[in-house]
């Protein structure tokens, strides 16, 4: 059975391509049966910390990636790391290396004079530790294979082939005890029975190495799939005004998880030309066959339009509750019961229109806005002399209306606009104007109809006087 893992480094937010490789890893679990773990890469002491530990865990929550068990901290397996250290070293496929920083400074220093590659030279790989120098502690490295090559079958580079000759011994234990970053991953991942690595490119090179650990260590090797990073829409590495955030900004700025979900799968996985992918639908298709090989670049205007669909697909009682908190922001109050039923009700009005939750809240505000109804420029113009006389006449007619529904009052005004020999839009302007402030809305006889007769009846008169 299929074992995944994301395996993010809790040193800042969980970006949005650390975002995507959870996703991909969620799916390809989810798609075959299999197991999504979280291991969280906290190894580095000085850079890690409790409050991206957070981040990660709540961005992945609001993402809906749910994954299986516990997650797994990686600092808190350090002795096993070193066990299987100790395990390499006593098998003849590690050695201990007691060259001081010192001599390997002067090493490199060396081969970059002469202008050979820096790297290890192997000078303990055949040392007998009887002839450490008094107090040096060592450090313990893999003897690497010296010949030959390394290849690797990888899931979506296809087949990439390094020469062992390029790959020095690379550190297992640091002299101090801990674990390298290359020896924790194998040795968690074999733990964890992961059977798929899927992670970005910039591993590729590391995964050489890892292979070496596995083989060293006489283990199977999970399948690898290494996914081509993002770049922003010039092309370039993501820069933040592109994109490169952390999942909370993309909330913040008002976005679906269900949205960021379709939009991140599109960035690097293809399904013919479909754009609009459910996630169930998603967990149906998603294959490794489908990862591009080219960097797929980053796409504002995409991401929007994605969202604009969620949007209009999103519950109305949902979207209110997203709505909420960012207008008692702006009202500097808590909305009252009859306003939370208001904005029900005019949910499906709004969210035709709206880009974003942070859009929606916005466009929602002229509903609970207080009396007179602040106007803005083109809706001002719209309540000169003839607009205040339409919105009197208007007002008596509707006052006079038993049936205060949208379809009647469509109805009302259509032959109010033609016993006038007017245009219906030259009496639903003004008549919006009133009611919204705005010379744009969701269609304004469901608007009356939500607002109710007295708030529609005493916008018209402010608007009328
Ligand atoms: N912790 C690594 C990172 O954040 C990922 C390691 C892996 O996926 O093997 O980039």
């Amino acid at each position: 059975t299929v074992v995944t893992r994301f395996a993010p480094s809790p040193t800042g937010f969980l970006h949005i391509g650390g975002a995507r490789t959870a996703l991909f890893n969620w799916l390809y679990a989810r798609r075959n049966g299999g197991t999504y773990l979280l291991r969280i890469e906290d190894t580095d002491r000085q850079r890690s910390t409790d409050a991206a530990v957070d981040a990660i865990l709540d961005g992945l929550s609001w993402l809906g990636l749910d994954w299986d068990g516990d997650a797994v901290s990686q600092f808190a397996r350090k002795d096993r790391h070193a066990e299987v250290a100790q395990q390499m070293l006593a098998a003849g496929r590690a050695y201990y290396c007691y060259a001081s920083p010192e001599e390997l400074e002067e090493m490199r220093a060396a081969q970059k004079a002469a202008g050979q590659p820096v790297r290890y030279d192997g000078r303990w790989r055949d040392r007998d530790p009887s002839e450490a120098p008094a107090g040096v502690k060592p450090v313990i490295r893999l003897k690497a294979p010296q010949e030959g090559e390394t290849v690797l079958k990888d899931r979506v580079q296809g087949e990439v082939t390094v020469q062992n000759a390029q790959l020095d011994d690379l550190i297992l234990l640091r002299a101090d005890g801990t674990p390298t970053y290359l020896l924790a991953v194998v040795v968690d991942d074999h733990d964890m029975g992961v059977t798929h690595v899927i992670r970005g490119d910039d591993h590729l090179t590391n995964t050489f190495r890892q292979i070496q650990i596995y083989n060293a260590m006489g283990w199977d090797l999970p399948e690898f799939g290494h996914i081509p990073l993002i770049h922003g829409p010039d092309g370039a590495k993501l820069s933040k005004r592109h994109g490169a955030l952390g999942v909370d900004a993309y909330r913040d700025m008002g976005y679906l998880p269900e949205a960021i979900r379709n939009y991140l799968l599109r960035l690097g996985w293809g399904h013919g030309d479909d754009e609009i992918i459910s996630t169930e639908q998603a967990v149906e298709w998603f294959n490794l066959e489908g990862i591009g090989r080219s960097p797929s670049r980053f796409d504002f205007a995409k991401l929007e339009n994605l969202n604009a669909h969620y949007m209009r697909q999103a519950d109305d009682a949902r979207l209110v509750g997203l709505a909420t908190p960012r207008l008692e922001a702006e009202l500097g109050r808590a909305l009252t019961e009859s306003e939370r039923d208001l904005l029900t009700r005019a949910m499906n009005g709004l969210k035709q229109r709206a880009r974003t939750v942070v859009d929606l809240a916005q466009s929602a505000r002229f509903y609970l806005a207080a009396r007179p109804l602040a106007m803005d420029e083109k809706a001002a113009a719209l309540l000169d002399e003839k607009g205040r006389g339409i919105l009197t006449d208007l007002a008596a007619r509707f006052e006079a209306e038993a049936d205060f529904t949208a379809a009647a009052l469509e109805g009302l005004v259509r032959a109010f606009a033609e016993e006038r020999g007017e245009k219906l839009g030259k009496i639903a302007q003004p008549l919006r104007a009133a009611l919204t402030g705005s010379t744009v809305s969701p269609p304004i006889f469901e608007v009356a109809e939500i607002l109710g007769r007295a708030e529609t009846l005493a916008r018209m008169k402010d608007a009328a006087t």
